[in-house]
């Protein structure tokens, strides 16, 4: 169980609690590791406890001004080590409940979508219907208007017959 554990480092981390007893290993700065729990969302690792270097704080590493020479060569202590190699059960719910929780919020998005699609073909469909109101209007009266133009014409020739 050493740190060539392929499972990599997790990059979030929350505060872990051990049994009792449980003896903290040295890393290779010869310092006590501290215990952490991984908490990568939707991860295979999330839930389970690890061993880390107590030197790792910084992850990443904080900038440092180029002109700055460090007194010393920064730690490159990546130590860590899985307590864990199983995933508890209260991790894979919680996993299972993020999924469901995301899938959720896909079908509400592809709903609201559907319902703007909706929407945009009934205001379409509103708009088509109050065109062909209007035509049918303007052809009604341009028929009206022929119609009175032929009644003065037969005025018109009635009036010269007579
Ligand atoms: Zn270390």
């Amino acid at each position: 169980m050493a740190s060539s554990d392929p499972d990599p480092m997790p990059k979030k981390k929350m505060p872990a609690m051990l049994e009792e007893g449980v003896e903290f290993p040295r890393c290779r700065c010869g310092d006590l590791c501290k215990a952490k729990t991984a908490d990568d969302p939707f991860s295979y690792t999330k839930g389970r406890r690890f061993f880390m270097c107590a030197n790792y704080a910084h992850d990443p590493a904080p900038q440092r001004n180029v002109y700055e020479q460090p007194p010393s060569p920064p730690p490159l202590c990546s130590y860590y080590e899985w307590i864990d190699h199983e995933q508890p059960a209260w991790a894979k719910y919680d996993i299972e409940y993020d999924h469901k929780v995301v899938w959720e919020k896909f079908h509400a998005a592809t709903r609201r979508e559907e319902a703007a699609e909706k929407m945009k073909r009934w205001q379409e469909e509103q708009r088509q219907k109050k065109e062909e109101k209007e035509h049918e209007e303007k052809e009604l009266r341009e028929a009206e208007r022929e119609r009175k133009r032929e009644r003065g014409r037969d005025v018109r020739r009635k009036t010269l017959q007579m």
